[in-house]
């Protein structure tokens, strides 16, 4: 195994470059990447940017450039559900480009020629993940809708709810790593921690959150991951 651990912005993958053994750094198309030992696990760590394009972009060459055979996202949310709060967390099930629409010809969501408008997370990471989550705090499993968009008013995320009525959380790249994966073969998992309630406070709220509880969750959840994985193989 070697896995590539993206998350969009620093403070969520706060710790864990400092955490590599024997690092290697290469930069390539405008991003880091840190490779190396992670707790035993062979692992590349990477910022993607913020945006479905910038993530597709960066699972790309971590599978062709970087030859990793598995993805982790990890990164922060805002909340699409009334019973999933601020710091709890979401390990995705299934995601969604909630800004994909090329209807009459296909349905709302669907993305052409894959028939498909949900891709699903590889069950066993998801499982590893959802199981380190909950050492650390409340885990929800479900769905997670990702578009170019900050959904920082509460009309945005009404209407998204309206048409997506179990979404858990929404963010910026997830569904993008989810169909680069599906496309190349690769095994997934994108894990979220709630910093908003993509409400009229959003802004404010994940600018609070991102600078104070994200980065602990995301090395903590992460370290138990790759320890855990390492005992169950
Ligand atoms: N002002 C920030 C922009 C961050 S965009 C900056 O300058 O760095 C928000 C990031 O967090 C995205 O990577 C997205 O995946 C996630 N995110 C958190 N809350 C979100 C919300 N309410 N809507 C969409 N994405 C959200």
């Amino acid at each position: 195994m070697r896995l590539g651990i993206i998350s969009a912005l620093a403070e969520e993958q706060h710790g864990l470059i400092e955490a590599l053994e024997s690092p290697y750094k290469l930069v390539h198309g405008m991003r880091e990447y840190t490779g190396g030992k992670l707790w035993e696990i062979d692992a590349v760590c990477v910022l993607s940017r913020i945006g479905k394009v910038a993530a597709a972009m960066t699972a790309s060459i971590l599978v062709e450039k970087f030859g990793v055979t598995h993805i982790v996202f990890t990164g922060v949310a805002g909340s699409g559900d009334k019973n999933v709060k601020v710091g709890d967390i979401v390990v995705a099930e299934e995601l969604v480009q909630h800004d994909f629409d090329a209807s009459p010809l296909f349905p709302q969501f669907e993305i052409p020629l894959t028939g498909l408008s949900r891709f699903a997370t590889d069950t066993g990471l998801t499982e590893q993940l959802a199981a380190a989550a909950a050492q650390t705090t409340r885990v929800h499993r479900g769905m997670i809708a990702s578009g170019d968009q900050f959904i920082g008013k509460l009309a945005q995320i009404q209407a998204l709810k309206a048409a997506l009525p179990d979404l858990l959380a929404v963010e910026m790249e997830g569904a993008a790593v989810a169909q680069v994966c599906f496309e190349l073969g690769i095994p997934f998992a994108v894990i979220r921690t709630i910093s908003d309630n993509a409400n009229d406070d959003a802004a404010v709220d994940f600018m609070h959150f991102i600078k104070t509880v994200a980065s602990r969750y995301a090395f903590d959840v992460i370290e138990r991951f790759c320890r855990e994985h390492v005992r169950s193989v």
